[in-house]
C-alpha cells in the first residue's frame, strides 16, 4: 500500500522532499498559503549563495560538493539554467589568521584538493576593479561557487512536481494536528479542511516553531535585511571582473550578488531582528541603510549614491548551533520536522530532499545525525554559545 505523506511549506525543503518521497513511491501533498514560491518564503528571492566555505566545517563542504553535481545537473534538465558559476570572492581587512572563518576555509579547501587562489591587496585591486583598493587586503577567490536563483529554481521544481502527479493544495493554511492515540493522523486548516495521512511532515521554515510550538525553545525566527541596487556601469559588477563575495563578513555582516539585470543584491549576516512570523511587521531597519552605505563608500565607491530599488527583511529560522532539524518529532508518531538553518540552506536544494526521505524511511546517512531533534539552549550567548556550537570559528552560516 503507498504511504501517503503530507507536506506543509512549499519551499525549497517541502518541493524537494515532495520530489524524493515521490520517487520513493509515496503518495504526496504539499499544502501551503500559495502563491508558490510564496512572497514571504525565505526561499524565494532573485539570488542565494552557493558556496562550499565552512570554516574547518569538513561536513558541510562535503555536502556542498555533492550539492554542487547536483546543480550541474539541474542546469541541464530545466527548462533554463537555475545555478551560475561565478566563483566565490572572501576577503578580509585585516590578513587571515589561524581561527578566521576566511583562512579556515581556505585550508579546508586545499586539504580537499579544491584550487583557491589567495590574493593579495594588489591582486584583489587588479582582478576586482569595482572594489576600493587598499580597504581589504587579503583573502580567495575559489571558482567553484556561485549563485542559484532561488525562485526559478522552486519554479522549475514545481513544475516537476506537477508533471508527476504531486498534489498541490493551495489557499491552505495548517493551523493544527489531527492526532489519536499519540499518533498524528493528519491536519487540519484555518478554514477547516481536513487532510488525513501516514506522515506529516512540517517544512514551514520560519513558521515551523509556529506549528509545533515545543520547539520554541530550540528554534529562533530572526529578520535579515536584503538590498538591491541600481548599477550605473555593470561591467565591472559582472563577471569575471565581479563575483559573488563576503566582505570581511565576520566583521561587516556583508555579503553580494554580481549584477543581475543590472541590479546588484547585498544581503546582511548577523544576529539581525528576532521577528515573530506572524505577528511582527517586517521592516528594514535604518542602521541597516546607514550601515550599507558605509559599506559602499568603503568597498565599493562606484555603489555610493546607487539607489536602492528594492529592500526586504527576510526570515532565518535557526537553530543555536545553526544546523538543520531534520527528525520525527520524539513524542508524537507520525509527525516528522525538517527545517532550520535558514540562513544557509539553499545551497543544498539538489541533495535536501533525500536527506529529508533517508530521515523520513530511517535510513543510515552519514550527513543526518548532526540534524537529528536534540536537546539545545538558547539563553546561552556570545563565547558561551560559540563553545555550546563545538566551535572555534565563526562558520558565518548566512547566506
Ligand atoms: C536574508 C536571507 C538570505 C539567505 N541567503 C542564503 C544564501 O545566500 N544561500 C543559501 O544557501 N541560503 C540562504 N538563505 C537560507 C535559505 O533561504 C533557507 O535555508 C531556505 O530557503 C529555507 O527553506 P524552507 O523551505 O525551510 O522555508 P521557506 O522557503 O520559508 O518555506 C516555508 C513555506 O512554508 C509555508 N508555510 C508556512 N506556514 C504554513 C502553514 N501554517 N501552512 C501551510 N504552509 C505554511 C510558507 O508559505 C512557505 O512557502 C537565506 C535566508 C535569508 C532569510
Amino acid at each position: 500500500m503507498t504511504n501517503k505523506v503530507i507536506i506543509v511549506g512549499a519551499g525549497v525543503f517541502g518541493i524537494t522532499t515532495a520530489l524524493a518521497l515521490w520517487e520513493r513511491n509515496y503518495d504526496v501533498t504539499i499544502l501551503d498559503p500559495g502563491p508558490i514560491p510564496h512572497p514571504l518564503a525565505s526561499s524565494t528571492d532573485i539570488a542565494k549563495v552557493v558556496r562550499m566555505e565552512y570554516g574547518a566545517d569538513e561536513q558541510y563542504m562535503a555536502m556542498v560538493e555533492a550539492a554542487l553535481e547536483g546543480w550541474d545537473r539541474w542546469n541541464t534538465e530545466f527548462s533554463q539554467p537555475v545555478y551560475h558559476q561565478t566563483g566565490v570572492l572572501m576577503v578580509r581587512r585585516t590578513p587571515m589568521n589561524s581561527g578566521d572563518y576566511e583562512y579556515e576555509s581556505y585550508q579546508t579547501l586545499l586539504k580537499r584538493g579544491h584550487t583557491p587562489q589567495r590574493l593579495s591587496a594588489d591582486e584583489i585591486a587588479i582582478r576586482f576593479p569595482a572594489w576600493k583598493p587598499e580597504t581589504y587586503v587579503d583573502g580567495f577567490f575559489h571558482q567553484r561557487g556561485g549563485y542559484a536563483e532561488s525562485s526559478k529554481v522552486i519554479v522549475e521544481l514545481l513544475k516537476a512536481g506537477e508533471e508527476r502527479g504531486i498534489h498541490y493544495q493551495t489557499g491552505h493554511v495548517v493551523d493544527r494536528f489531527i492526532e489519536r492515540d499519540g499518533h498524528v493522523t493528519g491536519v487540519r486548516t484555518r478554514k477547516g479542511d481536513k487532510f488525513e495521512a501516514d506522515i506529516v511532515v512540517i517544512c514551514a521554515g520560519a513558521w515551523t516553531r509556529v506549528l509545533i510550538p515545543e520547539l520554541n525553545n530550540v528554534m529562533k525566527s530572526t529578520g535579515h535585511s536584503v538590498f538591491h541596487l541600481t548599477v550605473p556601469k555593470p561591467d565591472p559588477f559582472t563577471p569575471p571582473h565581479f563575483s559573488v563575495f563576503t566582505a570581511d563578513i565576520t566583521s561587516t555582516g556583508w555579503y553580494g550578488f554580481p549584477a543581475i539585470n543590472g541590479e546588484i543584491k547585498l544581503g546582511h549576516h548577523g544576529p539581525g531582528q528576532p521577528l515573530h512570523p506572524i505577528n511582527d511587521k517586517r521592516v528594514v531597519p535604518d542602521s541597516d541603510r546607514e550601515d550599507l552605505r558605509n559599506l559602499l563608500r568603503d568597498t565599493f565607491p562606484a555603489l555610493e549614491n546607487a539607489e536602492i530599488v528594492y529592500s526586504r527583511v527576510c526570515l532565518y529560522c535557526d537553530t543555536l548551533d545553526e544546523h538543520f532539524w531534520i527528525d520525527y518529532h520524539p513524542e508524537k508518531q507520525g509527525l516528522f520536522v525538517a527545517a532550520g538553518g535558514s540562513g544557509h540552506g539553499f545551497k543544498f536544494a539538489p541533495i535536501l530532499g533525500n536527506l529529508v526521505a533517508d530521515a523520513i524511511e530511517r535510513k543510515a546517512n552519514n550527513w543526518l545525525p548532526r540534524f537529528r531533534w536534540r536537546e539545545l539552549d538558547l539563553t546561552k550567548t556570545g563565547e558561551e554559545a560559540a563553545r555550546y556550537r563545538g566551535e572555534h570559528v565563526d562558520n558565518a552560516s548566512g547566506a
